[in-house]
């Protein structure tokens, strides 16, 4: 993909970037870097961002096939929550029932962390940390909602990180249609996230960092990115290419690209906006099994998103996978069915992404040190802060900091690989299958549906 113009048409968030989106020089030589970074997204970013931080001299450099924040860095639903994609029982038996509570309480303090940058950075990403509220519109969402909250409190997560809602309190936040009640935790900030993914490629350059844009790694090697440009010569190698991963030789089966698709609706009049809610921004979703995110942009538009896309045999990555007319219907009628109001708003943007699922749905973050290789990822959805987590961690094992985050339980976990075609392509396309059949029979019936509950047994979420 080339030309400001088509980098402008990748989402709302680009389109609607104050910046010019101009690609910055490509790896035309050989050259030499103290760490060298595939990927220029948040993790690429944050690395980079804390490591020059950290150490002033050090000379770090990230080549980017696009721009930075063309992946889903730039293009996401907004969400900088202290969401992690393994639950507290699951870590739990990985790790133990402290390391667990330490991973929830450290992604906490990350949306802080973020908040706290883009403060000092003089990043204007549109920060509002009005929470998350997810409604509850049937019985059987109402029961998850309670289920989620005790199982919270199994772990000491008290009133001031979640806490039930009746419908009234609920409607206070947000007034979709047939509420019964929700959870809300205060952990988390709706951004504009090419704002941020845009404003920290400035910071980092301006700290002397350096990002070598429509640079393609073909390879990954101890020591060295190998490009068409140059070789790129590191002491420390770093993959952070999330959802592009299966691109990488020898990476085909690391974590699957699952597309995630989001619609923007034109700026709310007033009277629609008083009927919708949101007023202090609290992104916002509802307690179905397919996921679904939402929030109200700092210009009184609603961009929601979901999953729903199917995945694409052998892993395929590809542009035109980021739109999916049928996708954008359903979302628009979901959209609506939450919020009636919006019948007649018109759709504006419509766009998509890989996110990137590692086998047993947990993220992880590692640097083998004796080859001098690192990586994180397989943050399934939930990568927006925790690729903040991420950078500081990755900044903290190369520079050999004895820290509380290299303790953490994603550090050095390594999933599984996924199956070989065809098996996977069946695998992860039956389970968005049975996500969305489950909220349909959930929708007509009210009862929970039990093969959900098996499909959520399986991922070991
Ligand atoms: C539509 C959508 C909505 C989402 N919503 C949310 C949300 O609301 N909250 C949340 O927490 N998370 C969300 N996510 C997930 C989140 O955006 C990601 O987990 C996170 O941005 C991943 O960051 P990253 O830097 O690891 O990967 P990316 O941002 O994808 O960056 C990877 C970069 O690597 C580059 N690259 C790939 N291969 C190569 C190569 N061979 N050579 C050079 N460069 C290469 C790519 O061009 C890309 O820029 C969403 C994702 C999508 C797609």
């Amino acid at each position: 993909m080339t030309g400001t113009e088509a980098y402008r048409r990748l989402s709302f968030w680009h389109d609607t970037v104050p910046d010019q989106l101009v690609p910055g020089a490509a790896l035309q030589q050989d050259a030499d870097a103290d760490v060298a970074i595939v990927g220029a997204g948040l993790t690429g970013m944050w690395t980079a961002y804390y490591l020059s931080r950290a150490n002033p001299g050090i000379r770090v450099a990230l080549c980017e096939r696009e721009i930075a924040g063309f992946g889903a860095s730039g293009r996401n639903g907004g969400w900088c929550s202290a969401l992690f994609p393994a639950s507290l029982p699951k870590l739990e038996r990985m790790a133990g029932r402290e390391a667990a509570i330490a991973m929830y309480r450290a992604m906490q303090h990350t949306v802080d962390e973020v908040g706290k940058v883009v403060a000092e950075e003089g990043i204007d990403c549109h920060w509002a940390k009005g929470g998350t509220i997810q409604f509850a519109r049937s019985p059987a969402q109402l029961r998850r909602a309670r289920d989620e909250v005790a199982q919270a409190r199994l772990y000491g997560f008290g009133e001031a990180d979640l806490r039930l809602l009746t419908a009234g309190q609920a409607r206070e936040l947000g007034a979709p249609s047939g509420l019964l009640g929700g959870v809300f935790t205060p952990h988390c900030a709706a951004i504009h996230p090419a704002r941020l993914a845009r404003g920290l490629a400035g910071v980092l350059r301006a700290q002397g960092v350096r990002i070598y844009e429509q640079t393609e790694v073909q390879r990954i090697e101890p020591g060295r990115l190998i490009t068409a440009g140059g070789t790129l010569r590191a002491e420390y190698v770093i993959r952070a290419t999330e959802g592009y991963t299966p691109g990488l030789p020898g990476s085909r089966r690391a974590v699957v690209p699952v597309y995630s698709l989001v619609v923007a609706t034109a700026p709310l009049s007033g009277q629609v906006l008083d009927q919708v809610g949101l007023a202090t921004r609290p992104t916002f979703n509802d307690l179905r099994h397919l996921i679904i995110y939402g929030q109200r942009t700092a210009d009184g538009r609603i961009v929601f998103g979901g999953r729903g896309a199917p995945y694409h045999f052998g892993s395929a990555v590809r542009p035109a996978f980021d739109r999916v007319p049928a996708v954008f219907a359903a979302l628009r009628d979901t959209l609506i069915e939450l919020f009636p109001a919006l019948e007649d708003v018109a759709i504006t943007h419509t766009w998509g992404g890989p996110i990137g699922i590692a086998r047993d749905w947990c993220a992880s973050v590692e640097l083998d040190r004796a080859a001098g290789v690192g990586w994180a990822g397989g943050y399934v959805g939930d990568g927006l802060s925790t690729t903040n987590l991420a950078g500081r961690t990755l900044a903290d094992l190369i520079t050999g900091a004895d820290s509380e985050l290299t303790r953490l339980p994603w550090v050095g976990h390594r999933s599984p690989r996924w199956e070989r075609e065809p098996l996977r392509w069946l695998g992860v396309n039956a389970g968005l299958r049975v996500m969305t059949w489950a909220d349909r029979a959930e929708a007509r019936t009210g009862r929970q549906s039990r093969t959900a509950a098996a499909f959520s047994r399986f991922t070991g979420s």
